[in-house]
């Protein structure tokens, strides 16, 4: 517990903390010669009187805590996330960074897996280098839900003590991994896009910060495990290697935590017109350069003779000419597809940063001096709308 000191010795009476408090939890009152700020109930101690204080008058004492035996903690899990019964591509790239984090650590690397009758995908792990699998199996756990899913991976937690803990920042990793981190008391770096461990044995949590101006490594000294969610497609997935030993450990828990305040009534899939962005082999993306959202009809084009999927910049979501689903780069989507073609994008570094691990990259731009061609494998100087088409003519002939 915190409690709020008010040092009456430095204390001048000035109620500047008074209105600085958002919860209302301060009142001055009068007290010998002059007027002594009293804390009422609600006060959540956020630090607002601190800060506004220029007596130095306030403090918020912190009672010792418990220090947490770090040494107790030992495994990096990796969240095997699933839908409708499949793990998803993102778990391969987190067991591919996790093995590495785990030999650094010389330490077993596990996968959770909380759905129902999933026995077909966990065997495939096991020539990924994944060690454990903890499972859960349970009819309730088919479907994600934040509550149950949140619960039982908390009590995972507590039972066996993994050192680090891993998801993909996908919509389920990161609602959930957050509830998880406030129910066992330790941080969570989210949408990390790089992980190593430090010399003393941390683990080092990179992101974007202060909207991409800054990389931030962000450690989790005192608190176990330490927990990461981790942008998808940014780390390679784990090649499939030789079959080696992997324990299945079911686990079975008790109904309470099953239980949840949600109920799926029904799961409606949102149809895609072409290939998911994220998941797609090929990305024709399309920026400022096409001058109106009638013009991305000739990227469709492409895409579809290509197989593949339809991204765009920033700046052509600004102009309402493509749904944000469709935006690539650093507020956008982050895309590793084998062939990107950027059409009239100029290739800032927000939108660099969400594509340049593409395998090939082709940049079609009529500036030779646009940075985008830094980055290209194969650069094309010239007019948009002349090259797409009949590019996509030449491809329709072969
Ligand atoms: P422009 O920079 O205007 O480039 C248009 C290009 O089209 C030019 O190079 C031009 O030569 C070319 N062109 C024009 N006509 C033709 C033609 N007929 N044929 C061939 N070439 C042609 N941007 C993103 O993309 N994704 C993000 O996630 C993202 N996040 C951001 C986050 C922050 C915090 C900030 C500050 C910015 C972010 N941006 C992002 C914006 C980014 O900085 C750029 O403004 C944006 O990427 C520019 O988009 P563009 O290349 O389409 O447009």
């Amino acid at each position: 517990m915190a409690r709020l000191v008010i040092d009456a010795g430095k204390c001048v009476g000035c109620g500047l903390c008074v209105p600085a408090c958002p919860y209302a939890a301060l009142e001055l009152e009068e007290k010998g010669r002059g007027n002594v700020p009293r804390v009422l109930e609600g006060c959540t101690f956020c630090g607002a009187c601190v800060e506004v204080c220029k007596f130095d008058a306030i403090r918020i004492e912190e009672e010792e805590k418990e220090a947490v035996d770090l040494d107790a903690y030992r495994g990096v899990w990796v969240f095997g996330e699933q839908r409708h019964g499949l793990i998803q591509p993102v778990v391969r790239e987190l067991v591919g960074k996790g093995r590495e984090l785990a030999d650094c650590r010389r330490t077993y690397l596990a996968v959770v897996v909380l759905g129902h009758g999933m026995e077909n995908e966990i065997a495939p792990l096991a020539r990924l280098g994944v060690e454990r699998v903890y499972y859960v199996d349970h009819p309730t756990l088919a479907t994600y839900s934040s509550e149950p899913y949140s619960k039982v991976l908390a009590h995972l937690i507590r039972l066996y003590r993994p050192e680090i803990v891993l998801a993909g920042a996908t919509t389920v990793g990161r609602s959930f991994l957050s509830r998880v981190a406030v129910e066992i008391h330790t941080g969570l770096t989210a949408d990390c896009t790089g992980l190593e461990i430090s010399q003393e044995g941390l683990l080092l949590q990179t992101r974007p910060a202060f909207g991409g101006n800054i990389m931030a490594t962000i450690v989790t000294p005192r608190h176990r495990p330490q927990m990461a969610t981790v942008r998808h497609k940014v780390m390679p997935e784990a090649a499939p290697g030789e079959e080696r030993p992997m324990e299945v450990i079911r686990v079975e828990v008790a109904e309470e935590l099953l239980s949840g305040r949600t109920r799926i009534l029904e799961f409606v899939e949102e149809v895609e017109e072409t290939v998911n962005l994220a998941e797609a082999d090929v990305i024709v993306s399309g920026g400022r350069g096409m001058g109106g959202p009638e013009n991305f009809k000739i990227l469709y084009e492409l895409a579809k003779v290509l197989g593949g999927a339809v991204g765009a910049s920033r700046a052509a979501v600004d102009a309402g000419w493509m749904p944000y689903s469709h935006q690539v780069g650093q507020t956008g989507k982050t895309v590793q597809p084998k062939l990107y073609i950027a059409c009239g994008i100029s290739g800032a570094v927000q939108h660099l940063v969400g594509m340049q691990s593409s395998g090939t990259i082709v940049a079609i731009n009529k500036d030779p001096a646009a940075p985008i061609f830094e980055v290209a494998d194969y650069g094309l100087v010239g007019d948009l709308f002349e090259i797409v088409p009949r590019l996509t003519e030449a491809l329709k002939r072969r």
